[in-house]
């Protein structure tokens, strides 16, 4: 059962579907994506007598704010996990409408898809109250700048700023880790000259056992491993080189370049799978790197439980 302080609109208090309603909020969704605006639907609804669900009337505003709600979906806020009430659209529908409503008003984008549009949006949380992040445009659309905000108005961080200490701290890790940011292939295949070196290592070990064995003479053992030894110096020079021709290639720029070559969801993903907590403190006159808060979310996890939505 969800716990929704009020009746949401589609829905009854025990998240079942208000039949009349979802089959208005379905008609509008597939109006929205075919090209009707929000104003219009308003109209629409007005004149079938639709109002909201404290009998208000529909403004786009309103309007709005429901469809993108993921809610609509079944969704929880963060817009991924299903909550406990029956969806009024389906997932893809309220995508398509939201990216139509998006595609219109991209400054308005709260739902989830919305969400999308910027890097830390319900992935970083408020340091205060443990709520998710969503974007909100401070100073209007025309000359507005994106914060990432808490709804209950704890924390409000410049985005773009957010986004580049995220974006620096990342390549960092990884410029020190030696590790790409995606599973893309090493530049020199170091394995055949690791193979290689193993060998000489391995005949070596036989000479000395052959000789120990009674097998061959002192002085034949001696000369030997004497040229498998300056073999295996051979091979793991040139495995070096090879290690730190690969390692040169993962460098900062080059790092900072992959990052900026991946779209928005492989970066989300990028940060989602390095399991991080990023988590923003209120502070006045502290700089943004200063107030984000960047750990490892396994290091911080336990003796918390995870309440159930
Ligand atoms: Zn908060």
């Amino acid at each position: 059962m969800p716990n929704w302080p009020r009746r949401p609109f589609g829905n009854e208090r025990d998240g079942s579907v208000n039949p009349a309603e979802a089959t208005a909020v379905r008609e509008a969704a597939e109006r929205i994506i075919r090209g009707s605006s929000l104003a219009e639907v308003c109209r629409a609804w007005d004149a079938a007598g639709l109002l909201t669900a404290t009998l208000a009337h529909w403004t786009p505003a309103t309007l709005g704010d429901m469809l993108r709600s993921p809610r609509v979906a079944g969704l929880m806020p963060d817009g991924a996990t299903v909550g406990q009430w029956s969806p009024v659209l389906p997932v893809g529908t309220w995508h398509a409408m939201c990216a139509a409503l998006t595609a219109r008003n991209p400054a308005k984008g709260h739902g989830a898809p919305g969400r999308l549009a910027w890097l830390l949006s319900g992935i970083a949380t408020c340091q205060p109250c443990g709520a998710s992040v969503a974007i909100r445009w401070v100073g209007g659309l025309a000359a507005g700048r994106p914060y990432y905000t808490c709804r209950n108005g704890h924390v409000s961080i410049p985005a773009r700023e957010a986004d580049a200490h995220i974006r620096a701290g990342i390549v960092e890790a990884h410029t020190r880790r030696r590790a790409l940011l995606t599973d893309a292939a090493p530049t020199v295949d170091t394995a055949p000259m690791i193979e290689a070196v193993r060998r000489l290592d391995a005949k070596i070990a036989e000479t000395r056992a052959a000789y120990l064995a009674d097998a061959i003479e002192l002085a034949d053992m001696t000369a030997v491993t004497a040229k498998l030894r300056g073999d295996r110096d051979a091979a793991q020079s040139t495995l070096d080189s090879a290690e730190i021709a690969t390692a040169r290639s993962r460098s900062a720029e080059a790092l900072a370049a992959e990052w900026d070559s991946l779209d928005l969801a492989q970066r989300r993903a990028v940060l989602t799978g390095l399991n991080l907590r990023i988590t923003i403190a209120r502070g006045f006159g502290w700089t943004v790197a200063e107030r984000i808060s960047v750990t490892d979310a396994d290091a911080t996890d336990a003796g918390e439980d995870a309440p159930d939505a």
